[in-house]
């Protein structure tokens, strides 16, 4: 599955993100007081700092010939006295407040915080180095009080305020109204309508929040650091390899256990160490020191950290007007209610709890042929499904990779694609400055010839670059500041040696047209306010576009354009293509319903009513596990309560089904495509224009309904992850 990371969102005019593990994901709005301090430095750097005025390159553009470190620190901190100075100029105008010097002002607000915090974040994620992480640190509380100091401007929301209670006077179009109420909104749900006691509640109420969301993830650190399993003799490592092994020595020698092995654990209930492990009892033993993570009475018990957040999050959602916390967080999302959310996951469990039955009975086969009489616990899952797919799905990877070469992939591949369906062409730009060598840029011009943009492409691994992949924007597209986009995609792909051909597994053929397709979100991008443009949409949203467009991937028209031997041309054999195809649909029912699991557990939590006091986490759990119908035992959630980070430490509480949720748009919308002629200039002109061309300047349902004609249905999703009996077409 893949990951969101709607990140930075810097000031009203910067860049988003799209994509990457969640546990990292953080919506950070800077904003701040200056400081006397910053002075000096501000004066020294003035006349060659680049942030200062607009880059002179091709679409702004950052100027990489230009930049240096010791530019951004004092571009932060004029950054930060330029916006509060245009922030107190709109707060104090003497004019009465109008849509225009009010809403459109604080749009076009923030220019130099805007232009450096794009050039920086991107770089703290793609090319970071020591100073670049020790400013980030020091940056992090300025910019947090930065935009306390906009959020609690009593005058700014007077004036905010008296616009949004005459709305309906004000003659807007669509976008300015969604601007007007979501900017209304922001403050509101920041709390801002509140009395001054009970500000001083939410404040209260935040400050736990964050430390006990503080507290939980320095536990789950702690709980990896005391989780490890110690075992005494390599018999009992059976089916490991030679290396597995010998790196489960080192650990326990790390450990001062020298000649003992060492196995620790990832935070998921699922170890992949049990796919290989022969010695029943040890599998146990893992699987119940990762299934009871949490719960011991140490200092590291967990469970009273969750019970304290539910209820916390479930009094703060109440003092702000919400039922509960789920309705204060989906309300900002596509889905608009827990119960929306709930509905959609409820839809799916009959099937995919049908699909892990007939998948349970493959594996019960297989230990009885095996020799074997138990019954099938969760820690025999992996270990026997990985003899069933052996049986049925052997694949060779490394002869897959052979047709899959980098730039076929990407030219013939990926813009290929994108060129039938959208008209659009990449081309390249030696004459941009980059931040290293890598990295490529393009100038993607529309199908009239005409230029929509900028496109960087930094798909290579490197120690200096974050793990996964994403999208995010050094500008985005707005008609307001005549700003058109400079976007950027970023893999981790292994680059091979000098004159040896780059090699792609089936996993990043498909991430590069995903992220391709949050690229073009960004890049057909036609709104008029910054703060709109683009992936600017809700977290269930953002991963629609791009995981509709990674089922290119697979179409046979596309495929025989770029599935391709690189040494003899010859195209992928039917037979090979088809087990990459069925093993992509293996073991989808397990996949399913311990995402769905967890994703069902995170929503009753922040279901539950203010005041609600859960004595006991565990039968908490339990019982909504029942209640939803996804109590199996050989399936557990893939996340138990007390190591649910998403949830409890990071900002994923009530929208862990937000993957699932983009999915099902993705899938409805594909298979609707494909019934409705596929891959054509026809299809593509009508999405770009109702759904990649909009961001968030009209709501994302009815963009869907506009372009699907209704909304969307979960059958499709079910075909896409193999889990009824349909036709490849
Ligand atoms: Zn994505």
């Amino acid at each position: 599955m893949r990951k969101t990371l709607l990140a930075v969102a810097v000031s009203a005019a910067v860049s988003l993100g799209a994509c990457s593990d969640a546990n990292d994901s953080s919506t950070t709005e800077n904003k701040t007081a200056s400081t006397e301090a910053s002075k000096d430095s501000s004066q020294q750097a003035k006349e060659a700092n680049p942030f200062y005025k607009p880059s002179p390159l091709l679409y702004q553009a950052p100027d990489f010939d230009a930049i240096e470190f010791k530019h951004f620190e004092p571009a932060f901190e004029k950054g930060m006295e330029e916006h509060m100075a245009e922030i107190e100029a709109i707060a104090n105008n003497s004019a009465e407040p109008t849509f225009e010097n009010t809403i459109v002002a604080m749009e076009k607000s923030g220019e130099i915080l805007g232009r450096v915090s794009s050039v920086f974040y991107n770089l703290s994620s793609s090319n970071s180095n020591e100073q670049i992480r020790e400013l980030q640190g020091k940056l992090a509380p300025k910019l947090a009080a930065h935009s306390d100091n906009i959020r609690l401007n009593a005058k700014l929301f007077a004036r905010i305020k008296s616009l949004h209670d005459k709305r309906d006077e004000l003659d807007l179009d669509t976008a300015s109204e969604r601007l007007l109420e979501d900017t209304y909104k922001g403050f509101v749900r920041a709390g801002a309508e509140l009395n001054e006691d009970e500000q001083q509640q939410i404040r209260d109420v935040n400050s736990q929040l964050s430390s006990l969301t503080t507290e939980f993830r320095n536990s789950l650190m702690n709980l990896t650091k005391e989780n490890v399993i110690v075992v005494d003799s390599k018999e009992e490592l059976a089916g490991l390899s030679d290396s597995q092994i010998s790196s489960l020595a080192s650990a326990a020698e790390s450990r001062d256990m020298p000649g003992k092995y060492a196995i620790t654990l990832t935070n998921t209930t699922r170890q992949s160490i049990l796919t290989d492990l022969e010695n029943r009892e040890l599998r146990q033993r893992i699987w119940e020191a990762s299934s009871n993570r949490g719960t011991g009475n140490t200092e590291t018990d967990t469970r009273p950290m969750v019970a304290k957040l539910t209820q916390l999050r479930a009094e703060k959602a109440n003092l702000l007007g919400y039922d509960t916390w789920g309705d204060y967080v989906l309300e900002e999302n596509m889905a608009g209610n827990p119960e929306a959310a709930q509905k959609m996951l409820r839809d799916l469990v009959p099937a995919v709890v049908s699909n892990v039955e007939s998948e349970a009975e493959e594996i019960r086969a297989m230990i009885k042929a095996e020799g074997e009489q138990h019954e099938l616990k969760p820690w025999d899952w992996f270990y026997y499904a990985e003899k069933v797919r052996e049986e049925k799905y052997a694949i060779d990877s490394d002869e897959v990779k052979k047709y899959f070469e980098f730039n076929r992939v990407l030219e013939d591949g990926v813009f290929y694609a994108m060129n039938q369906l959208f008209g659009i062409t990449f081309e390249e730009r030696n004459d941009i400055p980059v931040y290293q060598d890598d990295v490529v840029v393009y100038e993607v011009k529309d199908v009239d010839g005409s230029s929509l943009g900028l496109f960087y492409a930094d798909y290579y691994a490197r120690d200096s670059k974050r793990g996964g992949a994403w999208m995010s924007s050094f500008r985005t597209q707005s008609e307001l500041m005549n700003q058109k986009p400079v976007i950027l995609n970023n893999m981790n792909i292994t680059k091979a040696p000098e004159g040896e051909p780059t090699l792609l597994s089936f996993d990043e053929v498909s991430t590069m047209f995903h992220e391709m397709g949050h690229a073009l979100h960004g890049m057909f991008s036609d709104v008029k306010y910054p703060s709109q443009a683009g992936t600017s949409v809700p977290r269930d949203y953002v991963e629609f576009p791009s995981t509709f467009q990674e089922d290119w991937t697979l179409n046979p028209k596309v495929i025989a354009n770029y599935a391709k031997h690189y040494e003899t041309g010859e195209q992928i054999p039917d037979e090979l293509l088809q087990k990459v195809l069925d093993a992509r649909n293996f073991n989808q029912g397990f996949d399913t319903l311990e995402y769905i699991s967890a994703a069902l557990l995170d929503l009753e939590y922040h279901t539950v009513e203010p005041g609600t006091e859960i004595s006991d986490v565990e039968k908490f759990e339990q019982d909504a596990l029942e209640k939803n119908g996804v109590a199996i035992e050989a399936v557990p959630p893939r996340y138990r309560s007390t190591y649910f980070a998403h949830v409890f430490a990071g900002g994923y509480s009530a929208g862990y089904y937000a993957y699932m949720w983009s999915e099902v748009l993705a899938a409805d919308a594909f298979k609707h495509m494909g019934n409705n002629g596929g891959l054509s200039l026809e299809n593509g002109q009508a999405f770009r224009k109702e759904i990649l061309s909009k961001g968030s300047s009209k709501d994302p349902m009815q963009q869907y309904i506009d372009w699907r004609g209704q909304e969307p249905t979960v059958e499709a999703l079910l075909e896409r992850r193999g889990l009824t009996n349909p036709s490849i077409d």
